[in-house]
């Protein structure tokens, strides 16, 4: 674990086991110089303790990266609490949790992941004030969405000379929280939708309310489409789905969409412009974030602008330095982060 913290510049790792309620939880801290390290709580099955430790300090590194990018003045953090098969009090483990969080006196700010709902966060917030997305802060996803489709916008411009939507095929993976919202969008700036979605519901849902063409999951990444918006799973680029992507760019929500950075080499030699992930995806963390503050909805939806702008930023340095966008990324997020 030293070896993987020392690698990612890791700042901190917390644990925490608490016998009454069942709890088995850490706390990875990436980077805390920017402000307090604010990232979301998994609540996960693992085959063993390494795979947490390893997923919330890969994963808190990653939070750095897109709070920086978004020009928040956060560092990045993750929490996990370890699933076991059998728990007796659900909101007693995460009031649990909650003091484990507010033992670090505001250094973490925790928030909803897989695994971990709204109602868990309000549990949460009977033990610490160091907590976002409860059931009364309102839904990030919808924020996320509208990130995404500023950032496709952006992505339209820098690929095909105009961010007008109209008449442009589309692809969604994923009609979730994230993507089903980011259809409508695109729907009503009048792009034409190609859809998949693992739930028939979903997809019939969007063929029914935005005459969107149903796709089968497996063969939409090959379907010919202007961009195409992953905002279903991870990992969804490799070497083999890249080389059979038949669209101008890759603009979507999904977090860890590239399965190594190569990929994003891959990319740039067939043409394909991408959308690097944790800046496009980064409109929930600005809800959460900003909703934490006390900020009103109009300081959220005037931040959110800064996802375009980032974007643009990235394509025209990767253009002129001849480097992938997932590259300049990370460059200049290091380059906020530790100030070189
Ligand atoms: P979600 O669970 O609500 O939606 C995911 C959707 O993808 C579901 O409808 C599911 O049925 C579908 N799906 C799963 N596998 C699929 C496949 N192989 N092909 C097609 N569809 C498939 O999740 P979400 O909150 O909408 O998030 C979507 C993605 O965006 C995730 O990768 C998430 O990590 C990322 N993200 C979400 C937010 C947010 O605010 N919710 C913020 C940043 C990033």
């Amino acid at each position: 674990m030293f070896a993987l913290m020392q690698s990612t510049r890791g700042e901190a790792l917390h644990l925490a086991v608490d016998a009454a309620t069942g709890l088995r939880a850490v706390i990875a801290i990436h980077n805390s110089d920017r402000g307090p390290a604010l990232g979301g709580c998994r609540y996960l099955a693992y085959p063993d303790d390494e795979s947490a430790l390893a997923d919330a300090i890969r994963l808190a590194r990653g939070m750095s990266y897109k709070a920086a990018l978004a020009g928040l003045p956060l560092g990045g953090g993750k929490a996990v609490i370890i699933r076991s098969a059998h728990v007796a009090d659900r909101a007693a483990l995460f009031e649990a949790f909650g003091r484990f969080v507010d033992s670090l006196d505001g250094r973490y700010i925790t928030a909803i992941e897989s695994g971990t709902s709204p109602a868990d966060m309000d549990c949460i917030a009977q033990t610490t004030r160091h907590v976002t997305s409860t059931t009364a802060s309102g839904d990030p996803s919808l924020h996320t969405a509208l990130g995404v489709f500023a950032g496709i916008r952006a992505t339209a411009m820098a690929r095909l000379g105009s961010d007008n939507l109209e008449g442009l095929r589309i692809a969604v993976q994923g009609l979730g929280s994230v993507g089903f919202a980011l259809a409508e969008h695109l729907h009503a700036a009048g792009a034409e939708l190609l859809v998949s979605d693992v739930d028939a519901g979903k997809v019939r849902l969007a063929m029914e309310q935005m005459g969107a063409h149903p796709v089968a999951s497996e063969a939409l990444l090959a379907t010919p489409c202007d961009i195409f918006a992953p905002c279903a799973t991870g990992s969804v680029l490799t070497s083999q789905s890249v080389a059979q992507l038949r669209c101008a760019a890759v603009a979507g929500a999904a977090n860890t969409q590239l399965s190594n950075l190569q990929v994003a080499d891959q990319l740039e030699s067939r043409g394909i412009l991408y959308a690097p992930d944790y800046v496009i995806n980064a409109g929930g963390l600005i809800h959460v974030a900003l909703t934490h503050a006390g900020e009103p909805l109009t300081a959220i939806t005037s931040h959110l602008a800064n996802i375009a702008k980032r974007l643009t930023e990235i394509f025209g340095h990767a253009q002129a330095e001849k480097r992938s966008p997932a590259a300049v990324a990370e460059m200049l997020a290091e380059r906020l982060i530790y100030g070189r």
